[in-house]
C-alpha cells in the first residue's frame, strides 16, 4: 500500500517519467492521430483559403485581353485540377475531424493528404508558370506574392513529410517562373531574396514541425498521465485503508469522497466544512503545546506548506483515534494558493501496537511499573539534575521470595510481586519513581535527600509490605530490606549511587532483614576488606592456610561421642584466625567454595578414617557445592580413597541451601542418601522452614540451631517448640541434635524431652584433630563417672 502511495503522490507532482512513456507501444499512433487531427484542422482553412486565391488569380487573368488564349486554357483546365484537388481534400479533412471510425487509421489519412497534397501544389506549380509566361510586370508581383504565401503555407502543415510535400513543387515552379521572365531589371535580387525566402521557409517548416510533434507527444503524455492517475484514484480509493482528501483557497472540504465519508463516519453532507476542525471537532479540547501534532498542523496550514505522515488525533464516533496526513499546497499559474491536496490514514491500530511495544519495553510486563531500561533513564537524568534537585535512591529487595515461589507455586509469587508493586506505588508520590528491577528487585527515585522524609517512606515500605496478602483463602507474608543513599551526598553517578544502595541494602540483610539502612562511607571500606579477602582466599587453598577443627556430638542419654562436626578454620597470615561465618559466605560470593568444600570433604573423611568405627563425621556443604552437579560423584571417589563406610558420613545443609536448590540437587541428596550416606538440616528454626521440605529431601537428622537452645530454662523459652521438633522427628524417624549446648541446664532439660543428641561447649569446642582421642576417651570417662548421673 505505501508503495501505491508513493507512486500516486509521484504521479501528482507530475514526475512520471516521459521517457518511459514514449517507449510504450501505441505513442507513435497517438501522436499521429494527434497530427492528423491538426492537419484537417487546417487544411480546411488552407483550401478555403487556396480556393479563393485561385479564382482571384484565375479571374484576374481571364479577364485582360492581352492574355493569350492557350495559357489561359491550360490556366483555367489547372484551377479545375486545383478545385477538384481542393475539393477532396477538404471532403477527406471533413471526414476525418467528424468520423471517429476513421481514427483507426491516422497514418494511413496522412499518406493520403500528402499524395493529394503533392498533385495538388504540383498543379499550382504549372499555374504559376504559366500565368508566369503570360504575364505583365503588375501581374507578376501578384504572382510572385502567390508564390511567397504558397510556400509559407506549408510552414502551418504537419507533418513534415506532408509540408514538404507540398513545399517542394512551389519552389521548383517558382524558381523556374523567375528564370524565365529575364526581362525585369531587379531579377538577380529577386533570385537571391527567393532563395534566402526556400531556406527560410524550410527551416520554418522543420522547425515549427518539431514543435508540433512535441506538443502532440506531450498532449499524448498528459492523457496517459491521467490515465495512470485516474486508475491508481481509483484503486486507492477502492482497495486501500488511506484516502485522498482536497480542500479549496479557504481550507473548506471539497469533493468528499466514499470512502473518507466511511472512515469519518459521516455523511459527506456533514464533512462541509473547514479542514480539519471538520475532524478534529473542538480544537480546544485537543494540546495546542508547541510540537504537539495540532499545533504543528495548525502552523503548517496558516502557513500554507507541505506536510507528511503529520499523526493527529481525531474523534471519530465518540473515540480517539489517530490519522496519519500527508497534504501538499496547490498553486495556480499565477503562483496563487488555491487549496490543499493530500492522503489520509487510519495509524489507530498500528500506533496503538508502536505505543504497547515501547511500553512494555520500558514497563515490567507483570507488575506495570518501569523496568530497568526506564529505571536507568530515569536515574541517569536525576542524577545528572541532582545538585538543583537533590534524590534519594532506594534499592529494595524481598526477603526469602524464592520460598514463597517454592512453596506456593509461581502464579501466587507473582501475585504476591503484582500485590507488592502496587503497595510500593501506594507509598511514594507523584514525582518519585518506582520499578521493578527484575525478579524480587525494586527500586524506588525519591524526590528528596532529606534523610527524615526518606526514612518515613523506607518506615512506610516496610510496614505495608510485610502486611500479609491473602490469595485464593490462603495467608502470604513477605518482609522486605532495603538500602538508601543520597544524591548528590553520597555520589553524583548513578553507578556510584546504584552501588551505595546496593552495599546499604547488603547491610540491612545481614542486620536481619526487615529493615533499611542508609549508605555510609564505612560500607565502601567494608566492600574493600571484603574484597583484599576474597583476594586472598584464592591464594589461601594453595598456601596451606585452611585446617580443620572438629567438635564432638555427644548422645545425651549415654554422653559419650557419637560423632563429630568438621568445621574449617582460616589461618590467615596477617589476620589471624579467620571465623568460618566470615570467609565462607565470601568464599562462595568469589566461586571458591566448590575447591574449598572438596578439600573440606576430603580432610574430614580422611581423618575420621581413623577413628573408631562408630564415630561418624558430620560435613557442612554450602548451597554452591549442591549445584554442583560432581556431587555424587566427589562423595564416592573420597569415600573410596578414604576407606570411610558411606553410613559414617553426614552432610549437613542448611535451611538456605534447601531453598535455593533445585529438582537435581534434590536427586543428588536422594542418590547419596540411596548409598547410605546420611543428611542432615542444619540451623533448623532460624530460615523459613517448611515442614514441606522434610518430605522432599530425605533428612536422617534436624539439628536445632543453638538460638533456640540459648534461653532453655529462663522465661519465655522455645521448649514448645523444641518438643515439637523432637516429636515430628521422631515420627518421621529422624534423629535430632541440639546445637550450642553451653550449660548443665539446657543438657539436662534436652535428656527430658527426649532430644537423642547434642554438641556444645558444654560437653567440647571444636578442636583440632590430633585432640579427637583424647576428647573421646575424655568423654567415654565423664559419660561413665559424671555425666550420666548430673542427667539423672
Ligand atoms: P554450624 O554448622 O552450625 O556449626 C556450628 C557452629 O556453632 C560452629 O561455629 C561452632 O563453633 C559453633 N558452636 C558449637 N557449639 C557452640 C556453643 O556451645 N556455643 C556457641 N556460641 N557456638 C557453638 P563455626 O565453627 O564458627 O562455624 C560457623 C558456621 O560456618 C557453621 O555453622 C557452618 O554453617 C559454617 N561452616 C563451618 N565449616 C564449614 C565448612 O567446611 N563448609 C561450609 N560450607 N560451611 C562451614
Ligand atoms: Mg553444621
Ligand atoms: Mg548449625
Amino acid at each position: 500500500m505505501e508503495l501505491l502511495r508513493s507512486k500516486l503522490l509521484k504521479n501528482i507532482n507530475g514526475s512520471l517519467p516521459g521517457s518511459a512513456l514514449a517507449l510504450k507501444p501505441g505513442v507513435a499512433e497517438r501522436v499521429s492521430f494527434e497530427q492528423a487531427t491538426v492537419l484537417a484542422n487546417i487544411m480546411r482553412m488552407i483550401v478555403l483559403v487556396g480556393v479563393n486565391t485561385a479564382i482571384f488569380l484565375g479571374g484576374d487573368f481571364v479577364s485582360r485581353p492581352s492574355v493569350t488564349s492557350p495559357y489561359t486554357h491550360i490556366a483555367l483546365a489547372v484551377i479545375a485540377c486545383i478545385f477538384a484537388c481542393y475539393f477532396v481534400i477538404f471532403n477527406a479533412c471533413t471526414k476525418w475531424l467528424k468520423d471517429p471510425a476513421h481514427h483507426q487509421n491516422a497514418s494511413q489519412f496522412i499518406k493520403s493528404i500528402l499524395v493529394i497534397m503533392g498533385i495538388l501544389c504540383t498543379f499550382w506549380g504549372v499555374l504559376i508558370v504559366d500565368l508566369t509566361l503570360a504575364a505583365g510586370p503588375r501581374q507578376l508581383s501578384l504572382i510572385y506574392g502567390v508564390i511567397v504565401a504558397c510556400l509559407a503555407m506549408p510552414a502551418l502543415v504537419a507533418p513534415v513529410s506532408v509540408a514538404f510535400t507540398a513545399w517542394a513543387p512551389i519552389a521548383v515552379f517558382g524558381l523556374v517562373s523567375l528564370l524565365i521572365r529575364r526581362d525585369l531589371p531587379s531579377d538577380p535580387f529577386a533570385i537571391i531574396s527567393f532563395i534566402g525566402f526556400l531556406g527560410m521557409t524550410g527551416f520554418a517548416i522543420i522547425y515549427l514541425n518539431r514543435r508540433l510533434t512535441e506538443r502532440a507527444l506531450d498532449t499524448v503524455r498528459i492523457e496517459e498521465n491521467s490515465e495512470v492517475i485516474r486508475l491508481l484514484l481509483r484503486d486507492f480509493e477502492e482497495s486501500a485503508s488511506d484516502w485522498l482528501w482536497e480542500t479549496d483557497a479557504d481550507l473548506e472540504l471539497q469533493r468528499v469522497s466514499p470512502r473518507l465519508s466511511q472512515v469519518a463516519q459521516k455523511s459527506p453532507g456533514e464533512l462541509a466544512g473547514r479542514f480539519p476542525e471538520i475532524f478534529l471537532g473542538d480544537m480546544a479540547t485537543f494540546d495546542q503545546r508547541v510540537g504537539s501534532p495540532v499545533a504543528k498542523l495548525t502552523r503548517y496550514l496558516a502557513d500554507r506548506s507541505a506536510f507528511r505522515d503529520l499523526v493527529v488525533p481525531v474523534v471519530i464516533g465518540g473515540e480517539e483515534r489517530n490519522w496519519s496526513l500527508t497534504g501538499k499546497p496547490i498553486l495556480d499559474k499565477a503562483g496563487r494558493f488555491i487549496g490543499y491536496h493530500g492522503v489520509g490514514s487510519d495509524v489507530t491500530a498500528a500506533r496503538r501496537s508502536q505505543e504497547q511495544i515501547a511500553f512494555l519495553a520500558r514497563h515490567d510486563s507483570l507488575t506495570r511499573l518501569p523496568n530497568r531500561v526506564l529505571f536507568n533513564e530515569v536515574l541517569h537524568q536525576s542524577c545528572s539534575h541532582s545538585e538543583e534537585h537533590p534524590i534519594a535512591l532506594l534499592c529494595l529487595d524481598l526477603d526469602n521470595f524464592k520460598m514463597v515461589n517454592d512453596s506456593l507455586g509461581h502464579a501466587t509469587g507473582d501475585a504476591v510481586l503484582v500485590a507488592v508493586g502496587e503497595r510500593i506505588r501506594g507509598c511514594i508520590r507523584d514525582g518519585d519513581t518506582a520499578a521493578r528491577l527484575g525478579g524480587d528487585e525494586f527500586a524506588i527515585i525519591l524526590a528528596t535527600d532529606d534523610v527524615e522524609e526518606v526514612a518515613v517512606v523506607a518506615r512506610r515500605v516496610v510496614e505495608r509490605i510485610s502486611r500479609p496478602y491473602h490469595f485464593d483463602g490462603r495467608l502470604v507474608e513477605i518482609g522486605i530490606s532495603i538500602g538508601i543513599t543520597l544524591a548528590p551526598k553520597d555520589s553524583k553517578t548513578p553507578a556510584g549511587s546504584l552501588k551505595n544502595a546496593d552495599l546499604a541494602l547488603y547491610r540491612a540483610k545481614s542486620d536481619g532483614r526487615g529493615t533499611w539502612r542508609f549508605y555510609d562511607s564505612e560500607m565502601d571500606e567494608r566492600l574493600q576488606d571484603r574484597r583484599s579477602l576474597q583476594a586472598d582466599l584464592r591464594e589461601a587453598l594453595l598456601n596451606g592456610e585452611f585446617k580443620l577443627d572438629f567438635q564432638p556430638i555427644i548422645e545425651l542419654s549415654t554422653g559419650k561421642m557419637v560423632a563429630a562436626e568438621a568445621l574449617l578454620r582460616w589461618h590467615h597470615p596477617t589476620r589471624g584466625l579467620l571465623s568460618p561465618a566470615l570467609f565462607v559466605p565470601l568464599a562462595e560470593e568469589a566461586g571458591l567454595i566448590a575447591p574449598i568444600g572438596a578439600w573440606v570433604l576430603r580432610q574430614a573423611c580422611m581423618a575420621a578414617a581413623k577413628w573408631p568405627s562408630h564415630i561418624g563425621i558430620a560435613v557442612n556443604l554450602s548451597p554452591m557445592q549442591f549445584r554442583d552437579i560432581g556431587l555424587v560423584a566427589a562423595v564416592d571417589e573420597v569415600l573410596a580413597a578414604s576407606g570411610l563406610a558411606a553410613s559414617r558420613l553426614e552432610l549437613e545443609i542448611t535451611e538456605t541451601t534447601v531453598l535455593e536448590t533445585n529438582s537435581q540437587t534434590v536427586d543428588a541428596l536422594w542418590q547419596l542418601h540411596g548409598r547410605g550416606v546420611r543428611v542432615a538440616l542444619d540451623d533448623f528454626g532460624t530460615g523459613y522452614s517448611s515442614l514441606s521440605y522434610l518430605r522432599r529431601f530425605p533428612f536422617d537428622k534436624i539439628k536445632i540451631d543453638r538460638s533456640f537452645i540459648r534461653d532453655l530454662g529462663h522465661e519465655k523459652d522455645d521448649s514448645s517448640i523444641i518438643l515439637a521438633i523432637i516429636g515430628l522427628a521422631g515420627s518421621m524417624n529422624m534423629l535430632v541434635t541440639a546445637e550450642g549446648v553451653e550449660t548443665m541446664e539446657q543438657a539436662s532439660l534436652l535428656t527430658g524431652y527426649g532430644c537423642p543428641q547434642a554438641q556444645g561447649y558444654l560437653f567440647c569446642r571444636p578442636v583440632p584433630e590430633s585432640d579427637i582421642p583424647t576428647i573421646m576417651t575424655r568423654l567415654h570417662q565423664t559419660s561413665q563417672v559424671s555425666f550420666p548421673t548430673t542427667l539423672q
